[in-house]
């Protein structure tokens, strides 16, 4: 068992920062359990320099060490065993049984990044070779690849206290890239970010990494993760959460003398589209489909559907009230996010223009959320874009059209979102059309499927066009997840002994390369060495 210290994780040492104290907070009990000390400026510059000089030595670490590294990190983490479970499921109501498979989805996500880089192909090396007597000018030797940008900053979200945290997609995509990561630990599930940095740390030492390749700042208050984007020296930063608190970060991020990306997913009200003939045959099929996914980690997915958008039928409506009532009540991750959520549902309740299907009581102080159903006519939704703004929790908004025209009409006028949900088997022309439109407002269209459930696999997109994404066009999810903390570089005329191995003329790695735009494996044949 390790022991819960409160501190940071710096670069190597375990430190306890005098900045301002914080609890963690147990779901289940309204309790105020371990206790913390939040990292100020002095902790930010400590671990940004040493992640700047450990990515002089990190960033020429090949496939295989990295991959190692990434191996060992998992592997470090089920060792944790149910300690980890334990905790988290204490900081997080989370149940065991969906932390286990956050467990295993987390530890596949680095595994898969090791694959990645030890294979080596993510770099998409790519080489033009020269034209010497090419008129009017010759054509000179180009060779580019991927490679890392430098400390990137992660922020770990609430809502996924595993899979999207400490060491969650981002951390691992980054520190594949060859990059050092400092997370900017969610102050929701500090515990559980203490003890993943153990794991982490192990496999620092394990594997000989310089110590500064990760570090782990816990803190409340947002001067914190303000402050961190704006050190000089950061290159890039990961981001899950709000639309507010991407958007600052984007902000400030944007606003330094030398901008950085910030790669953030935010709010999105993932709509599920029901075409009128396959709502007449299939409307308490869909009904329960929504209402599971609705309630679904008691809603607080990223791609929770807050919209389900198709004709009147009473059948449906009856159909989602009793699925949605039936299904237990979930708890909710920590105070604000109740507190919020009780905003939100009094804002639609109060709204002239929707009724609460299924009224139900949310008590003060209670981290128990009813599962809320809404209806409103497509007029009232078109004509209030307060209505598109995600309410974070197990609701949904039944949007009721008059005809086809008036579901696309509502289709068009999305905003940016993560995914969006077509049910139209008995309505192809209305499906066809959809896809048309939706395809340009969603990062993932899904034919008869609903939007929780996010498979990790090289296909898959997680990122939609603004405010779903700040840069709609990466990916959070899957292999492609590493391109986000690379970038390009070109080499005019150098010789073979400057080149990556990756760039080199026997293809040392054995690697798939673009060569005079043909794939290929086979070296190169110049003079030149
Ligand atoms: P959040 O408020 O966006 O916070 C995420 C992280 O960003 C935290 O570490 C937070 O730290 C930091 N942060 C937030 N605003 C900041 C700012 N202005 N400047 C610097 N740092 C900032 O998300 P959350 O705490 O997970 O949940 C709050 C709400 O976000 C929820 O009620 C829900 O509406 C939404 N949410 C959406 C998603 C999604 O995937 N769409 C996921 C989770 C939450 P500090 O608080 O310490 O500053």
């Amino acid at each position: 068992m390790i022991e819960i210290t409160g501190k940071s994780h710096v670069a190597g040492h375990w430190l306890e920062p005098g900045g301002a104290a914080f609890r963690s907070f147990n779901p289940y009990t309204g309790e105020s359990m371990y206790g913390f000390a939040s990292c100020g400026e002095g902790e930010i510059e400590a671990a940004v320099d040493a992640a700047n000089r450990a990515f002089q030595v990190y960033r020429n670490f090949g496939g295989e060490a990295i991959g190692l590294f990434l191996n060992t990190i998992a592997d470090e983490i089920e060792a944790l065993g149910d300690q980890l479970l334990e905790v988290c499921d204490s900081e997080t109501g989370l149940g065991s049984v969906r932390l286990t498979g956050e467990r295993g989805r987390t530890c596949g996500q680095l595994r898969a990044f090791a694959d990645l880089v030890i294979k080596s192909e993510w770099v998409q090396a790519s080489i033009d070779t020269a034209i010497p007597d090419r008129a009017p000018v010759p054509k000179p030797d180009l060779r580019r690849m991927l490679k890392g940008v430098g400390p990137v900053a992660v922020f770990g979200a609430s809502n996924f206290p595993f899979a999207f945290s400490t060491t969650g997609g981002d951390t691992a995509s980054a520190l594949a890239a060859g990059n050092p990561v400092i997370v900017k630990g969610h102050p929701a599930h500090p515990a559980t970010s203490e003890l993943v940095a153990h794991a982490i740390a192990s496999a620092v030492s394990k594997c000989s990494m310089p110590e500064g390749v990760f570090s782990l700042l816990q803190g409340v208050g947002n001067d914190l993760g303000a402050n961190l984007v704006r050190h000089p020296l950061l290159q890039a930063v990961g981001f899950t959460g709000s639309e507010a608190g991407g958007r600052a970060l984007m902000d400030i991020a944007s606003a330094r003398p030398r901008p950085i990306p910030v790669y953030a997913e935010m709010g999105s009200i993932n709509p599920l589209f029901v075409g009128p003939k396959t709502l007449e045959s299939q409307a308490k099929s869909i009904a329960e489909g929504l209402s599971g996914s609705v309630c679904m980690g008691t809603g607080q997915f990223c791609t929770s559907p807050g919209l389900a958008v198709s004709i009147a039928s009473a059948a449906f409506e009856t159909a989602l009230k009793a699925s949605l009532s039936k299904a237990p009540r979930g708890y909710l991750l920590n105070p604000g996010i109740a507190a919020s959520l009780r905003n939100g549902l009094q804002r639609l309740s109060a709204h002239p223009g929707l009724e609460w299907l299924n009224e139900a009581a949310f008590e003060d102080g209670s981290m128990k959320p009813p599962n809320a159903v809404f209806k409103t006519s497509a007029r009232t939704f078109l004509a209030d874009e307060s209505l598109s703004e995600e309410v974070f929790g197990p609701v949904t908004i039944y949007v009721v059209c008059d005809n086809e025209a008036q579901i696309l009409e509502v289709a068009e006028q999305l905003d940016g979102n993560l995914t969006a949900s077509v049910h139209a088997d008995d309505d192809p022309q209305l499906a066809a059309d959809l896809y048309s439109v939706l395809e340009q407002k969603v990062g993932r269209v899904i034919y008869n499927g609903y939007p929780t459930g996010v498979e990790v696999c090289p296909s898959q997109q997680h990122g939609g066009p603004y405010p779903a994404s700040s840069l709609s066009t990466f990916t959070s999810v899957g292999a492609d997840a590493i391109v986000r903390f690379a970038r390009f570089v070109a080499y005019q005329d150098t010789p073979d002994k400057l080149l990556p191995d990756a760039l080199k003329n026997a293809n040392p790695l054995g690697i798939y390369r673009l060569v005079n735009g043909e794939l290929t494996k086979a070296g190169i044949q110049t003079l030149r060495t």
